[in-house]
């Protein structure tokens, strides 16, 4: 027992998928050419990226394959579509609205045309964990070039209504950016049916490799490069390609839409036991946001007067690995600012737990981490003066 290793951060990253281990390797030894050069090597090497993209445009339903354009992650994809729409389409200046809970691959950017003379709102979602369509329209304006919600939060693990949000949007003549980077494989997405302008994809989050992800940009959509140089990628984003990334992300993303229906059914029903396990054995514990629409594999929960921190560690010390919504990627000890922006009051939001299952968790993993995890948090709360001037100081 003491042996375990379970692994439950599949938000964080994923391992990749010995398939798509497979369908990289080719790209390494054999078909190694530039995809650019017209001689046999490279138009073998440019078959297998054109290949790799005509998959992923009809797996997320854009029209043209020059509307996929691959780069190095989804940080680059949001930077690249909110620095490059929002600075080709108004380079004056203008207007851009980011919801208040996006990962800091939006709000960084955000913050950075801030600063370079653009407006920014930062709106809030409503407590119950999404971004309510009427709440967008009040902030619209007449100058607001580009509206970024993200599809799935990758802390709370609420959908957003993107459909409804992009029609808003672009009512008032804005453009509209979704980050689909916790989504994408998961559940359904489609680019024609949400009606988005761009959309943020990583492979690492899929079984994929680190380091690859893909923007999509619906044609016509304006847009100035941020890495300029031999024009690759439809002079959208220059660089001799990683033709094994993008085989990779594209064999990935095959791999979840073939499994999609069964496997989230069956993650939903093991994030239902791990949210119902934790609540009804442990007291004082509250799932973190009521938002009925989700992702199949987030359980994100309060563990009133205790320490992300300490119970991370604690569970590391027992073979789990989990999250904690009180230190963000820098170590830093700020409490989440996802779980700020739904009114979780900071005290709260340090003691929470991110648990998100994936591919390769079992019914018996799940079993393990709701045997272990009570007594960790009966053990913290009662060392805890937090959990005593909170609740008292009996534990039952
Ligand atoms: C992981 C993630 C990113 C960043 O993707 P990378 O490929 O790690 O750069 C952006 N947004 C969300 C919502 C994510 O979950």
């Amino acid at each position: 027992m003491e042996d375990r290793d379970v692994y439950l951060d599949y938000a964080a990253t994923t391992p990749v998928d010995e398939r798509v281990v497979e369908a990289m390797l080719p790209y390494y030894s054999e078909v190694w050419g530039n995809p650019n050069s017209l001689y046999r090597r490279g138009r073998e090497a440019y078959t297998a990226l054109e290949s790799a993209r005509e998959r992923v445009v009809s797996a997320i339903g854009a029209s043209h394959p020059n509307e996929i354009i691959f780069t190095a992650g989804g940080t680059e994809s949001d930077n690249a579509a909110l620095i490059g729409i929002v600075t080709r389409a108004k380079p004056a200046g203008g207007h851009v609205i980011v919801s208040a809970f996006e990962h800091h691959a939006v709000l960084e950017p955000a913050h950075f045309l801030e600063k370079s003379g653009y407006e920014v709102t930062y709106l809030a979602p409503r407590p119950e964990g999404y971004i309510e369509p009427d709440d967008l329209r009040v902030v619209l304006r007449d100058d607001t070039v580009l509206v970024s919600v993200m599809h799935g939060n990758n802390e709370i693990g609420t959908l957003q209504p993107i459909r409804a949000l992009a029609e808003v949007a672009h009512d008032r003549g804005a453009l509209f950016h979704t980050d689909a980077s916790q989504t994408l494989g998961k559940v359904p997405f489609d680019v024609a049916e949400l009606g988005v302008d761009a959309a943020s994809f990583s492979g690492h989050k899929i079984y994929g490799p680190k380091g690859v992800g893909a923007l999509y940009l619906k044609r016509g959509t304006p847009f100035a490069p941020m890495v300029r140089g031999g024009g690759q990628e439809f002079k959208k984003r220059s660089g001799t390609q990683n033709v094994a990334g993008a085989a990779g992300f594209a064999t990935a993303l095959d791999l979840m839409l073939a499994e999609l229906p069964a496997e989230s059914e069956r993650l939903a029903e093991l994030r239902n036991r791990v949210v119902e396990g934790i609540t009804s054995i442990i007291e004082n514990t509250v799932e973190s946001a009521t938002h009925p629409a989700r992702l199949p594999n987030i359980a994100h929960l309060i563990i009133k007067g205790v320490e992300g921190e300490a119970m991370l560690l604690q569970l590391d010390a027992k073979g789990i690995a989990i999250s904690t919504g009180s230190a963000c990627s820098s170590g830093s000890l700020e409490p989440s600012h996802v779980l700020l922006s739904i009114g979780c009051p900071a005290e709260l939001a340090h003691g929470s737990v991110r648990v998100s299952l994936g591919r390769y968790t079992s019914a018996d993993d799940v079993e393990y981490f709701l045997e272990v995890f009570p007594p960790i948090v009966e053990r913290l709360r009662a060392m805890s003066p937090l959990y005593e001037k909170m609740f008292g100081s009996t534990i039952k």
